[in-house]
């Protein structure tokens, strides 16, 4: 991308307050960013409202700025391609679905969850979601569809994924293929009427001009769906990298149940935000001890491919260490 400014992203979700997956996560985006020169947006993706609490909109910023993370775009900043609230974007995303629709690309969806349970499994489903969409309301003829409309059903939208495999370069996991169906056709726009992860994420990397996206690694089986709209949008893709999750001791992703690993809990303890940033950049190889240390101070040793491609298992002793300050040598009460 070379004359280009590059420009990546923050794309919280306001569901909680940030926790150490999420810290990672914005940390390795922050410093993919920063160590290139780049910009870097801050959008709130709070489409979902029954996921999603106003309230925790703020406290996710202030939580990035405490661990020493800015942006250059952003709700509370502003910038050239606002609004930063994905529930201030909506006629975007109708604009987007009115052209998807002009090719022909969308097509009522009928099927129920139970129904998508009871449908015999197709293959190549995707690690986050189970079974392929079969496909059952992809052919219905003009007169079953208008069957299942007398039934009062509102219907989803989903977009037809083409039938080829969809291939990229992804900047931590490398060369990555999905042949088809790819996890199959998706919803872009749920019966109830909220518009979809995929297509709000897409439509908003286009117009914020985002180039680079990097993000948790449970979103990588995303990214066929999202490449195979970008063509249907006529925009060429971001680069695209997916970094480590944090799991916990028993296997899981690392959540609230494995203690305090929200940024606020830890803070509460007296957890500082150098020891944090420490204690990811140490787990994620960008450090060869754990120490304190401040995101910028990271900038200069900053390396995408020093970044692992497995997931970083925390033990009990870790999580222990990082909330009682004893794996910098410094064991405090609580
Ligand atoms: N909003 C998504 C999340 O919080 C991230 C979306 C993305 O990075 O593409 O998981």
């Amino acid at each position: 991308m070379a004359g280009t400014l590059r420009k990546g992203r923050f794309a919280p979700t306001p569901s909680g307050r940030m926790h150490l997956g999420n810290a990672l996560s914005a940390l390795l985006a922050w410093l993919q960013m920063r160590s290139c020169g780049g910009r870097i947006a801050l959008r709130l993706e709070d489409l979902d409202r029954a996921r999603c609490k106003p309230e925790y909109a703020p406290l996710l910023l202030e939580d990035m700025a405490w661990l020493g993370l800015d942006w250059d775009e952003g709700p509370d900043v502003g910038g050239p391609a606002g609004p930063y609230r994905q529930s201030e974007r909506l006629e975007l995303y109708e604009r987007a679905l009115r052209r998807l629709e002009a090719q022909n690309l969308l097509y009522p969806c009928y099927c129920s969850r139970a129904d998508l349970r009871t449908a015999a499994s197709a293959p190549h489903g995707l690690a986050s979601e189970g079974p392929a969409y079969p496909g059952t309301c992809r052919m219905l003829t003009p007169k079953q569809r208008a069957l299942k409309e007398a039934s009062g059903k509102t219907p989803s939208l989903r977009f037809r994924m083409p039938d080829r495999t969809v291939r990229f370069r992804d900047g931590v996991m490398g060369p990555r293929e999905f042949p088809p169906p790819a996890g199959g056709d998706f919803i872009v726009r749920r019966a109830d009427g909220i518009i979809a992860y995929q297509l709000a994420v897409v439509v908003d990397d286009i117009a914020m001009g985002i180039t680079d996206v990097f993000r948790g690694r449970d979103l990588l089986d995303s990214t066929p769906r999202q490449i195979a709209l970008y063509a249907a949008l006529g925009s060429p893709p971001p680069a695209f990298a997916h970094g480590p999750l944090l799991i916990g001791p028993d296997g899981a992703r690392l959540s609230k149940r494995h203690g305090a690993v929200s940024l606020a809990e830890l803070k509460e303890r007296g957890v500082r935000a150098e020891e944090i940033t420490g204690f990811l950049a140490w787990h994620a190889g960008l450090m060869d001890r754990p120490e304190p240390v401040k995101p910028r101070d990271l900038v200069p040793h900053f390396r995408m491919d020093r970044v692992p491609r497995s997931d970083i298992v925390l033990s009990p002793e870790d999580l222990e260490r990082l909330t009682e300050g004893a794996w910098r040598g410094n064991r405090r009460r609580i």
